[in-house]
């Protein structure tokens, strides 16, 4: 029972999703239904003009009423074609599409009882009704209950229409018993059209969550793949692609770029006497000066340990020179808290060209900046050197 009941349950935040996607369904196919019954009313109809009217009152008066049900028919089935394609031109409400359902089933019902009760006057077949039952329960989508209620209802209407034919006690109970039988099938066929629905809804979410599942810890691990941990910057893979990028990029706009590696001083002493926590929180606060005061345009990585780059599109040596200059200073006076007191660290800085116009590529530069940074250490540390 529980396994059942699981299977019809509709998550409720889910619930008018899946109510106005059935039923948009739903009204795509009742266009279709509608455009066959009216052309299978045309067909009939133009079939009994056709044929001789038959010779006793009783063929006589069922060869005019099928006639007549197909006329009336065909206009209905027309009408629910304008109607239908009003509503879907309009945007889709759930509410539109059910005030057009329920009408076109009760149409539907009512056709199928019609004919079947017209044609007791020459055959016992109750053929009709039960194509309407299997086909609304096979083309449309019901939910359980409403489903129970379209069925009992138009199996009521069919019973009591029997009733009004002049038949024999035994006909009528034969064909009332196969009208049920029709009924349920049709309440059965939709309970499991309805269950595949839902299966397949339920499936198709699960997918799309798991996709942006994916999407999302596929973003997590290329922001991991090119970002440090610690500082949140770029890192070296991030930045050696950038530095690609903007290669080319400084050729075209035939501007400078240069390239600044910072290093902090005597950063292991550091460690060593405050330990490698306050190492980590001083390389964080190294990491928001920097990034605090260059341009928007300019990027600044962590290279790996206490080494810093910064790429600076369009802006010449000098210019870069300066920028280190100020970077110095800001570095040198940031002071880090430590328990009670305050530490502080210096760092020395090696400025060089990304000059693609020389011929030189990226390694080169780095290396040229490193030189340069080489020399500030050599000079006796917090200080900026740029390239020979
Ligand atoms: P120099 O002035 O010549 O650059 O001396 P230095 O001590 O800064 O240079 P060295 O290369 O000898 O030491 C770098 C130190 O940086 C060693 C290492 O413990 C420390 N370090 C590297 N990465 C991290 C990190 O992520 N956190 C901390 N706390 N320390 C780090
Ligand atoms: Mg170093
Ligand atoms: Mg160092």
């Amino acid at each position: 029972m529980a396994g059942w009941k699981e299977a019809f349950a509709i998550r409720p935040e889910e619930k008018a999703d899946v109510l106005l996607e059935a039923r948009t369904i739903n009204h795509q196919r009742l266009r279709l239904t509608a455009a066959i019954v009216a052309l299978l009313d045309a067909a009939y109809f133009v079939w009994f003009r056709l044929v001789p009217e038959g010779t006793t009152p009783a063929e006589i008066a069922w060869h005019r009423g099928i006639e007549t049900t197909h006329a009336a028919s065909l206009a209905v089935a027309l009408l629910f074609l304008f109607v239908s394609y009003l509503v879907f031109r309009a945007p889709r409400s759930a509410a539109a599409l059910l005030a057009c359902e329920v009408p076109f089933l009760a149409w539907l019902f009512a056709l199928g009882i019609a004919l079947t009760t017209i044609d007791q006057a020459v055959t016992p077949s109750i053929a009709p009704f039960v194509v309407v039952c299997l086909a609304a329960g096979a083309v449309f989508y019901h939910r359980p209950l409403p489903a129970a209620a379209l069925f009992l209802a138009s199996y009521l209407v069919f019973y009591f229409a029997l009733g009004i034919v002049d038949l024999d006690p035994a006909q009528l109970v034969s064909n009332r018993v196969n009208g049920l039988t029709g009924a349920v099938l049709g309440f059965g066929v939709s309970l499991a059209f309805w269950r595949l629905f839902l299966q397949t809804r339920g499936q198709r979410t699960r997918i799309e969550e798991q996709r942006q599942e994916l999407a999302r810890v596929n973003r997590e691990l290329e922001h991991m793949a090119f970002h440090d941990s610690l500082t949140g910057l770029p890192n070296r893979r991030w930045f050696d692609r950038a530095v690609r990028a903007e290669s080319s990029a400084a050729r075209r706009r035939g501007t400078t770029t240069s390239l600044i590696v910072v290093d902090l001083d005597h950063f292991k002493v550091l460690n060593d006497t405050y330990g490698h926590p306050l190492g980590d929180d001083v390389l964080q606060g190294v990491a928001r000066v920097l990034t605090d005061h260059v341009r928007i345009s300019d990027t600044v990585a962590r290279l790996g340990g206490e080494e810093f780059i910064l790429l600076l599109p369009d802006t010449p040596l000098d210019g870069a020179r300066a920028l280190a200059e100020k970077l110095r200073e800001k570095v040198a006076a940031a002071v880090f808290p430590n328990g009670e007191g305050a530490v502080s660290v210096t760092a020395s800085f090696g400025v060089a060209a990304l000059d693609a116009g020389e011929g030189r590529d990226a390694i080169h530069s780095y290396a040229a900046a490193d030189a340069a940074l080489y020399r500030a250490k050599i000079l006796g540390r917090n200080r900026v050197e740029v390239e020979a």
